[in-house]
């Protein structure tokens, strides 16, 4: 049995040539699937019965269980998935006044290490497949205000650019309008800095969101906390990022998690400014979300505000990520951390 949604559409039109069936009806199938969130096969109306039968005997819809969900005063919902093979996942929507975001994850575990992501504690168990990321999204959709969900966001647990063919499979279905239908612009994918995804990415026709997760800003504090840097050294990922910036012609977020005594002073803060400096960029601050088991801790606001200050005069355009969903360890991979180690 296969998942269904692991078929682009044209895959899912040679299913039905091969069994004789009509190929319109795979737009039929998508809309079900994508637009109205069909349940079953068998809820498919305008299909005939004993094609909704054959897909039935052949595919199934669903591969996620959900184990746990939790709700943020905030609004913000985090799930626990168990995958087919009992692997566990996150996923998290996000409600603002303006957008539902869904965040969604690429790989069971996480290979990279990064010091303050849960998601690295249990080591990497396996990619995602392009249908469990879409199930994600379809969950989420169901599970939000107006079942909607405006934005996506690859940033839960897992390196997008190592799962680089299924994660692009999946967006190309959530990009298209036969599919979720949600715009590339509105699709970011954040990435702890793989050069040659990077390159590869530039090279795609989509208008997708690029984020950086930097978080650093000298080649020993990064390597330290982010052992990616080892391979992919700070000089080399921002020099990419200006050869991004150029052949796209679009603008680059980099993600910079404060943690306390590691990289949130005025020092750390002038670097970051002099390294970004002529890049077409955005800077998104994150105080870290505490994380006991690491001793990760966010510095004081105060000390915050005063880096975010300093990028300012020095004309970075900067914003300060709102903490969500704390109440509820929503940051990457901390949830599962809980359960898997119980
Ligand atoms: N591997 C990708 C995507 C997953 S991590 C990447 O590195 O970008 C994405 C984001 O998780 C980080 O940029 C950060 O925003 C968030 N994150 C992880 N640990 C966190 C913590 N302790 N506090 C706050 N945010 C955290």
């Amino acid at each position: 049995m296969q998942d269904i949604k692991e078929l682009t559409l044209e895959e899912l039109k040679k299913a039905l040539k091969n069994w004789g069936a009509d190929e319109f009806r795979a737009r039929q199938i998508f809309a079900w699937i994508y637009k109205k969130g069909a349940g079953d096969f068998m809820q498919m109306s305008d299909l005939p019965l004993d094609l909704r039968e054959r897909l039935k005997e052949n595919f199934y819809l669903f591969g996620l269980k959900l184990i746990q969900a939790f709700k943020s005063h905030d609004g913000t919902k985090k799930f626990l998935f168990a995958l087919k093979d009992a692997n566990s996942i996150e996923a998290v929507t996000i409600p603002t006044e303006k957008r539902i975001t869904g965040c969604i994850s690429t790989q069971a575990g996480c290979k990279f290490k990064c010091s303050f992501c849960a998601s690295g504690a249990l080591g990497f168990k396996r990619n995602l497949t392009s249908a469990e990321m879409l199930e994600e999204i379809l969950f989420l959709k169901n599970n939000s205000p107006q079942k909607k969900t405006t934005h996506i966001v690859f940033m839960g647990i897992g390196e997008p650019l190592d799962n680089y063919i299924n994660v692009m499979k999946a967006i190309r279905i959530i990009n298209s309008r036969l599919g979720l239908n949600i715009g590339a612009r509105r699709i970011t994918i954040s990435t702890n800095g793989i050069i040659p995804g990077i390159k590869r990415l530039s090279q795609e026709d989509l208008q997708i969101e690029l984020s950086i997760s930097l978080h650093a800003a000298d080649e020993k504090t990064r390597a330290r906390i982010m052992p990616i840097n080892k391979i992919y050294p700070l000089k080399d990922l921002i020099s990419t990022c200006r050869e991004y910036i150029r052949k796209t012609n679009r603008q680059i977020t980099f993600e910079y998690i404060l943690i306390k005594g590691v990289n949130s002073d005025l020092q750390n803060a002038r670097k970051l400014s002099t390294i970004l400096k002529d890049l077409n960029c955005k800077v998104n601050l994150i105080p870290a979300n505490t994380i006991k088991e690491y001793k990760i801790e966010p510095p004081k606001h105060s000390e915050v505000l005063v880096f975010k200050n300093l990028l300012l005069k020095q004309g970075i355009n900067v914003t300060l990520r709102k903490p969500r969903g704390q109440d509820i360890e929503a940051a990457c991979g901390q949830l599962r951390l809980r359960y898997e180690k119980k």
